[in-house]
């Protein structure tokens, strides 16, 4: 079958691989129909892994970790409600059970956390064995938007980290396709949304997810833009969805006093950050990583409800063969990309 082998920084080779053999007892096999790639994905190609949870890396490596499916087999011990031929998206976390987070319940923050197509292969393969407990059945959802379940996840993640809620006023800085993940979700909660972004496309497609303004300047300016925005007394709730060390600092100076900022954007670089702003404003400063189970079944419902809107977020689709232009239009900020999905698809060999 055809695969998408990512071989050492840089080298990603379509090519023939060996098919799974047959699944365990609480194992499916899935035939991947579209892969989402995000900027995780592109950290990981370029061997950037220190912005990645774990850090760890082992090449070579099939990537794919935001995906829809079709169930091919399931494993003896499997649940009935879960056939051959039913639409999934796959939940790629699993944790270790030992560490303190998992003990907590908290798996989606294990300290040897495990991503189907991160720490193990991923979806950019004609077929893979995955645990019938990572896959969520998407009903009627194509197999676009159920390829949009795993960043709606991660925002719906950050959200529940603050508690956002009805009627409280949420600055999102970034609106990449996470950011325009917690934009809609956050407004679907009720919440009013303010995003910023320098490109003027993407302010547009947050307007269109449902934040009520989407604004871009200078560090004063966009401060200035927020204060107006919410009377002078800066946001309740602030998520960072950049991956730009720097807006941490805004992102501190942006929310109110007693409130919230969620970081969520990866990146392996240091945040210069004028300590005196937590006592001084008694802020929560909180990190996001990846989503539980039921984060994730949450994302199902909100993908199901919202289909329509989420599919403008689609901006380019390669075939599995063309796999490596994909992430090199994820990489490259002139091609307008907002999420660039791969179909896989196609008879096995
Ligand atoms: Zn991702
Ligand atoms: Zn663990």
């Amino acid at each position: 079958m055809l695969a998408a082998v990512t071989r050492s920084p840089g080298v990603m080779v379509v090519g023939q691989v060996p098919e799974p053999g047959p699944p365990g007892p609480l194992d499916v096999i899935v035939r991947p129909e579209a892969v989402g790639i995000c900027g995780s994905d592109l950290h990981f190609y370029t061997g950037d892994t220190g912005a990645l949870s774990g850090a760890r890396s082992v090449f070579p490596r099939i990537q794919g970790h935001e995906f829809s499916a079709i169930i091919e087999q399931t494993g003896g011990d499997c649940p009935g409600d879960v056939k051959a031929g039913d639409r999934v998206a796959v939940w790629p976390l699993r944790g270790c059970g030992r560490c303190y987070p998992c003990r907590a319940g908290r798996a989606n923050a294990c300290v040897s956390l495990d991503l189907v197509g991160i720490h193990r292969d991923g979806g950019l393969q004609q077929l893979l064995s995955v645990p019938v407990s990572q896959v969520f059945g998407v009903g009627d959802l194509g197999p676009e938007p159920a390829a949009f379940v795993e960043p709606m996840s991660i925002a719906v993640h950050a959200l529940g980290r603050a508690g956002v809620g009805g009627g409280q006023q949420v600055v999102v800085l970034g609106a990449g396709p996470i950011g325009l993940a917690a934009a809609l979700a956050a407004s679907a909660a009720g919440a009013r949304v303010m995003a910023t972004d320098p490109v003027p496309a993407r302010r547009g497609l947050a307007l269109k997810v449902g934040a009520e303004n989407a604004a871009w300047g200078g560090d004063g300016e966009l401060l200035d833009t927020v204060q107006a925005w919410t009377g002078g007394w800066g946001a309740p709730t602030v998520i960072d969805t950049t991956g730009d060390p720097g807006a941490l600092a805004q992102a501190t100076r942006m929310v109110c006093s007693a409130g919230t900022v969620v970081v969520v954007g990866m990146s392996a670089a240091t945040a210069p950050l004028r300590s005196g702003v937590f006592p001084e404003k008694e802020i929560d400063v909180l990190g996001s990583s990846c989503a539980t189970a039921p984060d994730f079944r949450a994302a199902v419902a909100l993908v199901q409800s919202h289909r329509e809107t989420i599919a403008a977020l689609f901006s380019h689709r390669f075939p599995l063969t063309r796999a490596r232009e994909a992430i090199e239009c994820v990489a490259d900020p002139a091609s307008g990309a907002v999420k660039v999905l791969i179909t896989v698809g196609g008879p096995v060999s």
